[in-house]
């Protein structure tokens, strides 16, 4: 999903407004994308419409160029789609809490049944009782043995020829007599939904009033796993849904659909077999990670808050040419006192985050203070050709601005490792850069 939309936004690379026409076309390609990614229809229309209307409404920003402007849009869009922030777990007013899994089979119920007690001992420390409640499979017992002794967590099991329903009753009851403040319980799963299935689940929920009931539901079967959240919403009312194997997942349509869908959370997120695979799903991630935008997006946040597009442009320029001065130092570091510090700005830069010249730029706004008075200490011809300042020049600048040689000696240092970092910059990675410059 993320290289299409990208290429969607690829199209959109020149300066100035967003025209009707950038707008259709960039529309037409997520469009595409979002289906070909296994989105819901009715989940995409609705998504375009609004992007649409956001797009067509939105404010003129100079800073931005078309393509920031959309992507911040179409991920403003996908985080609400999928809720905005993270859904916790319902916690019991007195113990225990009941966590109740459902799914077909297959899906993970077991898997996250242990995952989730390592989660909650982990985060809450939790001391949690395993139900097996799934009588169907002899070998899904044994799974959850095994995984309760892995993680040092009691199970509660009755063997295969006991209604899962009382099962459940005196898994509660030993749960309550050993003061487990979490239980969670393991049901069996069909390969399809059917009635007899429901049938056992809704008497477990009857029974057991679950704080929790999430679905669990594999993230690979795309539009299926939509379908599979509709269906068992609408027989159990569940309370959120636990997404797995969104580490084989690269398309991520299901994450996308299933809030739109079913109105019902995602709360977790499998990503991987092993017991500590399990993450809150927070949907700032989720679209961050289905765009594949990096950090850009925070970074045109804090462009679109500050940063002065015709300012950038020519500094970019200087860059290219190798002409970048004192004065442009100045200008760089006034915008950088608005922009928050530079090194943190370029570690959000694609591919600049390794850089080995920016473990030497440290910028604080007293220092950008400092620096400043020692420019305005220049001659102009000092400031166009930094190459003047020998050691008496040096010291007249330190007695000009009030500061020490030694620290008018470093900012030189600084000057000179910036102009050669942008240098490289320009060579190299220049790629980031030239889309936030618009260029
Ligand atoms: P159940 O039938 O719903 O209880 O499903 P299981 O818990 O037995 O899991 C079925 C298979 O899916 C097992 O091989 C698990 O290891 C695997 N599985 C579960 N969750 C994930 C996940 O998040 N990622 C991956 N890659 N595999 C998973
Ligand atoms: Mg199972």
């Amino acid at each position: 999903l993320s290289e299409r939309l990208q290429k969607a936004f690829s199209g959109l690379r020149r300066k100035g407004k967003v025209s009707e026409s950038d707008i259709r076309d960039a529309m037409r390609e997520i469009r595409l994308a979002l289906l070909e990614a296994d989105v819901n229809f009715d989940v995409v229309k609705t998504f375009i419409k609004n992007v649409r209307t956001k797009a067509l409404g939105a404010e003129v920003l100079e800073s931005l160029t078309p393509s920031q402007q959309i992507i911040k849009i179409v991920n403003d869009e996908l985080v609400k789609t999928m809720g905005e922030a993270a859904v916790p777990l319902n916690k019991a007013p007195h113990i225990p809490t009941v966590i109740m899994m459902a799914g077909l089979q297959g899906a993970g119920k077991t898997t996250t049944v242990g995952k989730l007690s390592k989660y909650l001992m982990d985060n809450d420390s939790a001391r949690p009782l395993l139900i097996a409640a799934d009588v169907y499979r002899p070998a899904a017992i044994d799974q959850l043995q095994t995984i309760g002794k892995q993680l040092n967590v009691p199970v509660f099991e009755m063997g295969t020829d006991v209604d899962p329903v009382e099962i459940v009753r005196q898994g509660l009851a030993t749960a309550k007599e050993n003061k487990n403040d979490y239980v969670l319980i393991d049901t069996a799963g069909r390969l399809q939904i059917d009635e007899k299935l429901m049938n056992e689940l809704k008497n477990i929920k009857e029974l057991a009033h679950p704080n929790d009931i999430l679905l669990v539901d594999d993230a690979m079967t795309g539009q299926a796993a939509v379908d599979v959240a509709k269906g068992f919403n609408e027989q159990l009312d569940i309370t959120g849904v636990v997404l797995t194997k969104l580490d084989g997942d690269t398309r991520g349509g299901a994450a996308l659909s299933i809030r739109a869908v079913t109105g019902k959370p995602i709360k977790f997120i499998g990503q991987g077999e092993k017991m500590d695979a399990l993450d809150v799903f927070y949907p700032d991630r989720m679209a961050n990670r289905i765009l594949g935008m990096g950090d850009m997006l925070t970074l045109i946040d804090k462009a679109q808050k500050n940063y002065d597009e015709k300012q950038a442009m020519e500094m970019a320029e200087k860059i290219r040419e190798n002409s970048f001065d004192f004065n442009d130092f100045l200008d760089q570091m006034d915008q950088i006192s608005k922009m928050g510090p530079l090194e943190d700005i370029m570690k959000m830069i694609p591919g600049m985050a390794n850089n080995k010249a920016l473990a030497n730029v440290k910028m604080d706004p007293k220092d950008i203070a400092h620096m400043k008075a020692i420019v305005y200490s220049m001659t102009p011809q000092e400031r166009e050709d930094p190459d003047l300042l020998n050691p008496s020049r040096r010291r007249r600048l330190a007695a000009g601005s009030g500061r020490p040689v030694v620290e008018v000696n470093r900012m030189i240092k600084q000057f000179n490792q910036s102009k050669q970092m942008m240098n490289q910059m320009s060579k190299g990675n220049m790629k980031g850069l030239d889309g936030l410059m618009g260029g």
